[in-house]
């Protein structure tokens, strides 16, 4: 049975398997290999992807959309009438794809390896396997992305030894990451980024700009327009990496109005976030003491590596052309499903070893005689390689002390105030010369990303503590009670999901057109609206395909082109 390889992205999510010696990507049920993740309610209905891409314009409130973010916390968002957590969101996507990749092999689908950023901490990837689990899916292990875009950059049977600067560019975040490949051996040096600098970041700069040149209010714009006028810049940005110059059109509470952006526009807008970008770049660099000279190929993944101002920066200031594949979207995906080949102990490809690195600093908190504050320790520093284990020695403050509180934190601040509490161990401490009033402190980090602490005495006594987050975990009824929820939720079937995408898309046309054409949409949603009344299925896909030929046109005219949208077959 083909283990599938899933790109659980922010903005979008891909899966591919392992076929005839390279790895593919799957198309979805409407001919893209890019599904976004995004969730949406209609009536009760669970649909995913473009569909719920498409709802979420008109109606944002009913779905849910860059959930990845949260994942790991105790969020919830709202979907029709329930709340959600991330991971479940997620398996909904995740069994979506599934479902998707059980069509094109034509046979059941149990095996997953999915992929996560590098800094994902031990909280996020066990909720990113229990999405998995929700999905109905195993999932044996999960792989950082960067290893993943390595993995797909790499020749795949050469031995060179290469050094990598990956760089992430999603619709929600950037990730940098050094990667370093030798023998078989794909090894994480460094991370660095930002999950707040991401596509969308330009989307917003752009309609800003739009919006400033009209002098217009973003923040008086109801949540609706706001959408649409971001989707109108995402649509220029978009144009932007094939043209020097695109008009951006949006119909706002007065009327349509337009707006030319230039490359000069372009570069103007994004100047912060390019400079924001170098400085990620560096921090990567400077935590293992690289320059540019010591990298051997800068990799552009994500689709936001696709703008032209992006990659003259880059190479500007890396001093080298970074490589850029065809589809920057899809490496990750690649990568993922080439580890699913190797899993499956395909013969075509030879074994490869992923280490895993602590993308955070870990310690323990010293009170500061001079401020009062509590002061980070560290044990584990940041980057070091997994598994990792590492102990320091500490003394009590006070000479009255009989116990000694180790309160556990995780973070690069000075004051532990500013860092993420993860637990406390109490360890006696008995009285006597100083020596013998010793703790120490021993940190372990496994393979999987669990910490296990440990305190010592001199008096031979030890107490342990694992660290893990219990709100999260579920007991086992639990979760089998959250599978079977998540299994018999009402998802559309692919017809409903054909007819949700054309209303919707029906919907926001009408909205972005004026006059003779808005009478079009409006005619046609409703006549098809008319044929789905009568329940007769060939009738309703003759009409949905002359929809949206119609429809078609029209986006067309409005010089939109929906790439994540195919053909319908
Ligand atoms: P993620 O990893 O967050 O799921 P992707 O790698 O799929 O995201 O990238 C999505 C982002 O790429 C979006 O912000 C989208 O606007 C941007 N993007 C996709 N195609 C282009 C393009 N041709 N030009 C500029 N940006 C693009
Ligand atoms: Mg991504």
């Amino acid at each position: 049975m083909a283990i599938i390889g899933i790109d659980l992205g922010t903005t979008n999510s891909l899966v591919s398997v392992w076929e005839n010696g390279h790895a593919v990507l799957i198309p979805n049920r409407f001919g893209s290999c890019l599904t976004p993740s995004v969730v949406a309610e209609a009536a009760g209905e669970i649909c995913v992807g473009a569909p719920a891409k498409e709802k979420r314009l008109t109606e944002p409130e009913n779905s849910a959309a860059l959930f990845k973010r949260y994942m790991g916390l105790e969020a919830q968002a709202p979907l029709g009438d329930k709340w959600y957590s991330p991971q479940e969101l997620s398996a909904m996507i995740l069994r979506q794809l599934k479902r998707d990749a059980q069509e094109y092999l034509g046979e059941p689908v149990e095996e997953a390896i999915i992929s996560v950023p590098a800094y994902f901490n031990d909280e996020q990837r066990f909720v990113t396997r229990q999405a998995g689990v929700l999905a109905g899916l195993k999932v044996e292990r999960l792989i950082n992305e960067p290893s993943a875009a390595a993995l797909a950059c790499r020749s795949l049977n050469g031995d060179e030894d290469e050094t990598f600067l990956v760089i992430d560019f999603g619709g929600g975040t950037l990730d940098v990451s050094v990667v370093e490949c030798f023998d078989q051996v794909i090894e994480i040096l460094a991370v660095s980024g930002d999950n707040r600098l991401g596509g969308e970041e330009f989307d917003k700069r752009i309609a800003r700009h739009f919006c400033r040149e009209h002098q217009i209010e973003y923040g008086l714009l109801e949540p609706k327009q706001q959408q649409m006028l971001l989707k109108s810049a995402e649509l220029c940005k978009r144009q932007m990496t094939e043209k020097s110059a695109a008009l951006m059109e949006w119909t706002g509470p007065d009327g349509k109005k337009g707006l030319i952006l230039t490359a000069e526009d372009m570069v103007r807008i994004s100047a912060p976030l390019l400079k924001r970008m170098e400085e990620i770049v560096h921090k990567a660099l400077r935590d293992v003491s690289m320059t540019a000279e010591d990298i051997d190929k800068v990799v552009l993944v994500g689709g936001t590596c696709r703008m032209p101002v992006i990659r003259q920066y880059i190479r500007h200031f890396m001093g080298a052309e970074p490589v850029m594949v065809k589809n920057p979207d899809e490496v990750v995906a690649l990568g993922v499903g080439t580890y699913a080949g190797i899993k499956e102990r395909r013969e075509d490809i030879k074994d490869i070893v992923l280490t895993d690195i602590c993308p955070f600093t870990l310690g323990i908190g010293v009170r500061d005689d001079s401020s009062g504050e509590l002061i980070m320790s560290p044990v584990i520093e940041r980057n070091c390689i997994l598994p990792f284990s590492h102990e320091e020695e500490f003394w009590p403050v006070s000479k009255t002390q009989t116990h000694v509180a180790v309160r556990i934190y995780q973070g690069e601040a000075m004051y532990c105030k500013k860092n993420l509490f993860l637990g406390k161990i109490d360890i006696a401490v008995p009285e006597g010369s100083e020596e013998h009033r010793k703790v120490t402190v021993r940190f372990t980090y496994d393979i999987n990303g669990i910490l296990e602490v440990e305190a010592a005495n001199e008096a031979g006594q030890k107490a342990r503590k694992l660290i893990v987050n219990s709100q999260i975990r579920m007991s086992e009824k639990e979760l089998e009670r959250k599978i079977e929820q998540i299994k018999n939720l009402k998802y559309m079937s692919r017809d409903e999901e054909w007819n949700t995408l054309v209303l919707a898309r029906g919907e926001r046309l009408y909205e972005e057109c004026l006059g003779e054409d808005r009478r079009v949409v409006a005619a046609n949603t409703q006549w098809l609206r008319t044929v789905m009344k009568g329940k007769n299925p060939a009738a309703v896909r003759a009409a949905r395909k002359q929809v949206e030929r119609i429809f078609e046109y029209l986006e067309e005219k409005l010089g939109i082109d929906e790439e994540t949208i195919g053909e319908e077959t």
